[in-house]
Order: structure tokens, then sequence, then C-alpha cells
């Protein structure tokens, strides 16, 4: 038994910087990780073209200013390789490692009500015993592996783009059938159909894509970026979605047909969300949100050159942004090479994978590899794999059955000294995570702080206020266009779980307010004793 005054759960971005910040307030830490080395969902999501859909500079740590002026970003939006490169750098440089406990899976952690402590043990049989509990398991950190008849039976090699080997894997020569079109399909998409002799896509939803346009990043635009680092900065602390890229905030439905196609295209132009969070009404209003999709559905017509496959890769089931919006380079130009095939498993549905491929309705297809874009048990996933038991042994995944609830998605009631960094309840996957993050270890480090100043031994949500926050969180969701969609948001992407919207929707700039208030007020919503 090891006896530490905090353990953190991770060794991500959240949990790097949270490691730290606890070091700051001199207290005994250990982080506990189960990758043998540090960067979260960018140690496992090695797929080819996996690349951050923020841009680099703003999709960084903001804690230090030398650390942000010395560090290079290649390219306008950092490649897995480089972002893994940045938190290896992060944890030398802040002498991280040394309390980091790499390759152990935290397999239970248990709350003593006696004595006030977190009993953690890992799956090797090593335990701690901490006063503080701090979960960055992350939010995209449990691979979904879909439930597909006969998945065991298949010879070739299945690969998931979330758990991709570290070693690479070599497709040249090969066929490939690749189930999935969420972000990690339609980055690896275009990377796997240069390299392969033939790729075989099974799209069963068709997704919302707008273009990275990614490129170097010169260097006078890096240094400029880096002069106004603080300014912008600050600009992402009171956005919506964390991020310093311009929010205008036009309502489309107030343009004219003509100011709008001007307007979208110019977003168009700027890629990614640029496109998204340029419109006030697009997330609310269907009409404003139709034009938008629109207009989307255009550019995929004029890019596919195939009229039939290009209404196949057209999304029209659900709203614009409904489910998280995809940002790529090339994914829709790839279908015009020959060596690429789609299959809408929607018409013509996966009915068992074979040894050599997989059945559909109408035939066989065969393949040596199969690649799983499947995506994630989001938001809950990591915490519920963990046996994490509170107060009298209740145990967290059971009273999320119905739904995760949380107070400011930060605590749990019920859970006392137990910190969720990033979790349901909070802005996360809606906004830059590197920041939400940051926002959500500085708060948790403030209160700490506060309850060692004046000797208190326990912290916990209390229900009520939990009950009052997860009823806004979800009456606020339900006021958009988010709901309209069968996605993670929602766990409808992962058979039997409840269906809830997890993120809060009012935009981070709300949310940080909010926290602010609790932590000024004394910590409103709070038990302390
Ligand atoms: P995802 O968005 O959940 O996409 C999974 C895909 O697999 C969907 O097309 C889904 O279809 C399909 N699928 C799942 N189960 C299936 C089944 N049984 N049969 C057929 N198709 C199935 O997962 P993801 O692409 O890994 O991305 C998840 C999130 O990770 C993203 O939304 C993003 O937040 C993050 N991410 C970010 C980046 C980045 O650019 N920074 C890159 C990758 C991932 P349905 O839509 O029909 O369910």
């Amino acid at each position: 038994m090891q006896d530490r005054d905090a353990i953190v759960i991770g060794a991500g971005f959240a949990g790097m910087y949270m490691l730290h910040s606890l070091r700051q307030l001199g207290l005994s830490v250990s982080a506990i990780e189960r990758g043998s080395g540090v960067g979260g969902v960018w140690h496992w999501n090695r797929y080819p073209g996996a690349r951050c859909d923020v841009e680099s500079m703003s999709y960084s740590y903001s804690f230090s200013e030398e650390l942000e002026q010395e560090w290079v970003w290649p390219h306008r939006y950092a490649m897995q390789p480089d972002i893994l490169r940045y938190a290896n750098h992060v944890a030398d440089r802040f002498e991280l490692r040394r309390d980091i406990v790499f390759n152990a899976t935290v397999a239970k952690a248990e709350y003593d009500e006696t004595e006030l402590r977190w009993l953690v043990s890992t799956d090797a049989g090593e335990t701690f015993r901490c006063r503080y509990l701090v979960m960055a398991t992350g939010c995209l950190s449990v691979p979904k592996v879909p439930d597909l008849t006969g998945l065991e039976r298949f010879r070739g090699r299945v690969l998931h783009t979330a758990d991709w080997p570290a070693e690479g894997h070599d497709f040249s020569g090969q066929t490939v059938g690749l189930i999935g079109t969420g972000s990690s399909g339609i980055q690896s998409i275009p990377i796997i159909a240069s390299q392969a002799k033939q790729l075989r896509v099974f799209q069963r939803t068709a997704n919302y894509s707008i273009p990275a346009w990614n490129s170097p990043l010169p260097a006078e635009q890096e240094a400029e970026l880096k002069r106004k680092y603080r300014a912008l900065r600050q600009k992402a602390r009171e956005s919506y979605a964390g991020d310093y890229a311009d929010e205008y905030y036009t309502s489309v439905l107030d343009l004219s047909p003509a100011e709008r196609e001007v307007q979208f295209e110019k977003r168009w132009r700027e890629g990614g969300f640029n496109y998204q969070y340029a419109f006030a009404d697009v997330m609310v209003d269907e009409r404003a949100n139709d034009l938008a999709a629109e207009f989307v559905r255009n550019k995929i017509r004029a890019t596919v050159k195939n009229p039939r496959v290009a209404e196949i890769l057209c999304p029209k089931d659900h709203p614009f942004g409904s489910k998280r919006l995809c940002v790529d380079t090339d994914y829709f130009e790839t279908y015009n090479r020959e060596n690429v095939t789609i299959v809408d498993i929607k018409v013509d549905p996966i009915v068992e994978i074979t040894e050599s491929g997989l059945c559909t309705n109408d035939g066989e297809h065969r393949f040596d590899t199969l690649v799983l874009a499947t995506g994630f048990d989001a938001m809950t996933g990591a915490l519920n794999a963990i046996d994490i038991r509170g107060r009298r042994g209740a145990l967290l995944k059971e009273q999320w059955r119905d739904g995760p609830r949380s107070y400011l998605g930060v605590a749990v009631a019920g859970f006392p000294n137990m910190f969720t960094i990033t979790g349901p309840g909070s802005p996360s996957v809606l906004a830059n995570m590197i920041l939400a993050g940051e926002q959500h270890v500085e708060w948790i480090a403030s209160f700490i702080a506060h309850a060692e100043a004046n000797g208190l031994r326990e912290i916990e949500a209390k229900s009520e206020a939990q009950e009052d926050w997860a009823r806004m969180v979800t009456e606020s969701a339900a006021k958009t266009l988010y709901v309209k969609a069968n996605s993670w948001y929602l766990g409808a992407n992962v058979p039997g779980k409840a269906r809830i919207f997890m993120p809060y929707v009012d935009g981070f700039q709300v949310y940080a307010h909010a926290c602010e208030e609790v932590a000024k007020s004394g910590y409103r919503g709070f038990r302390m004793g």
C-alpha cells in the first residue's frame, strides 16, 4: 500500500497538467496510466492520417508562457506524431515521468468513509491510498468494437483506429475493408486508399465534413501568433468553443440568398469548425441548419464525380453538426479514385463477417485487412470501466445507469474528494479539449488548495445541486438540434446505453463563468467538512 495525497488516473493532457498543478501545491501525487507513455488519446490513436481538428497553436497548453514560446508546431493542424512529441516534451520539461506509473490499469477505486481515503488498485495488484482522486480518464478513450456476427472468424488482421499498433501497418498491395465514417474513418480513408490496392468503405451514416485546408505553418505567421499569444488565449477563454478562431454568429436566416452563399463559401474556405461556429442559428433553427447542410451537400456533389456515389456520401438523415463535425483532407476526393468503392450498409446491411471478408445482403466482399473506425464508448466509458465505489459502497456505474449525473461535470454526489476532468455535464468535447482540461485542472487545484488551507477533510457535491445542474444541462441541449441525431454525444452508438445528452451546450465561456461563481460563493453546492 502506497500513500499519496492525490492520485490522478490518466496521463493524457489533462492528467499531466493535473499532476503538475497538484505538485505545485506541495502535495504528493502519482498519476496512473494504462499506456506505456504519456499523451492519452494521442498515444493510442496512431492510425494513418490522425490529426487534430483544432489548430495547433490553439490546441496546446496555455499555462506556461515559456512552453508556448519555445514549442514549434510544423502545421496549422498538428498530426498525431507531432502532438505525441509535444506531450513527451511536456513530460520531460516538467519532469512528470517520475510521478507517473505506466502500463498500469486502475481496476478499482473505493472510498473508505472511516479513514476518508480513496483506495485505488491496479490490475497488477498495486494499491494506493489517497485523500483526493482525480479522474483524467478522457472522453474518448474506450474503443467501441461493434457487435458484428462472426468477427472472431476473420482470418486477416483487424485494426481499430483507436488502438492502432505502434509499429504501424503496411497496406501496400492489400485489399482493405473499412467500417465507419466518423472523424477517424474520414481522416484515415484517404491515406489508406493511397497505400492499398483496393479499399472498400462500409458506410452506415454519411457524415458532414469540412476541409481542413491544412498546410505548413509559416514561420512569420507562427511568430505573429506567438507575439499575440496572451490575447489569443484570453479570447479563447471568452469564446463558445474554447478556441481563438473568430466566432461571428451571423444568423443565416438574416442573410439574403446571395449573401448567404458568400458567407457559407467564406467560412467553408476558412475550413473546419469555422464553418459551424460562424452562424448563430445553425444549431438551433432547422431552416438555418438545412441551408448550411445543403451547401455542404452541394460541395460533395461538386467534388465526387460519380453522382450515385455522391448521393451515398451526402448526409441527409441528421442535422448538420448534430453529430460531431468532421474535418478532412481530400476525403470526398478519395472516392474519385479507381481503387476505392463504397457500400451503403443502410441499404445493403452487413449480415456477418466471414473468414475472408464480410457478407452483406447483396453478396460477399473479400479483403485482407479489416479496419474498424467505429468510435468510442464516449464520455462515461472510461469511468464506468473502473469499479468506482463511493459512500456505502455505491457503484458509480450503477448510479449512472440511467445516464451520468454530476455537479458542474466535475464532481458526483456520494463520491467525496473525487473529481472528473471534462466529465459529462461539462463542455468537454464541444470545446477545445486542452483548454477545457486546463480550466478544470485549475478549478480543481484551487478547490483542493482551499480545502487544504481550511482544514477541510471532505468535499462533496450535494445531490440537490447535482440534480439542478443535470436538469439544466439536459434542458439546454433539448433547445438545440444536437439532440436530433443518433450520436455518441447521446450515447446512441453503444447498444443499451442510456440516451442522455452528455456535454454542456451553452458554451465554454458561460460554463467557466459558472464555475468561477461557484468558487467565489465559497463553493455553493458542495458539502464541506
Ligand atoms: P465516431 O464518430 O463514433 O464514428 C464511428 C463510425 O463507425 C460511424 O460512422 C458509425 O456509424 C460507424 N459504426 C459504428 N458501429 C457500427 C456498426 N456496428 N456497423 C456499421 N458502422 C458502425 O468515431 P470516430 O470517428 O472514432 O470519432 C469519434 C470522435 O473522436 C470524433 O467525433 C471526434 O470528437 C474525436 N476524433 C477527433 C479527431 C480529430 O480530428 N481531432 C479524429 C478522430 C476522432 P453511425 O454514425 O451510423 O453510428
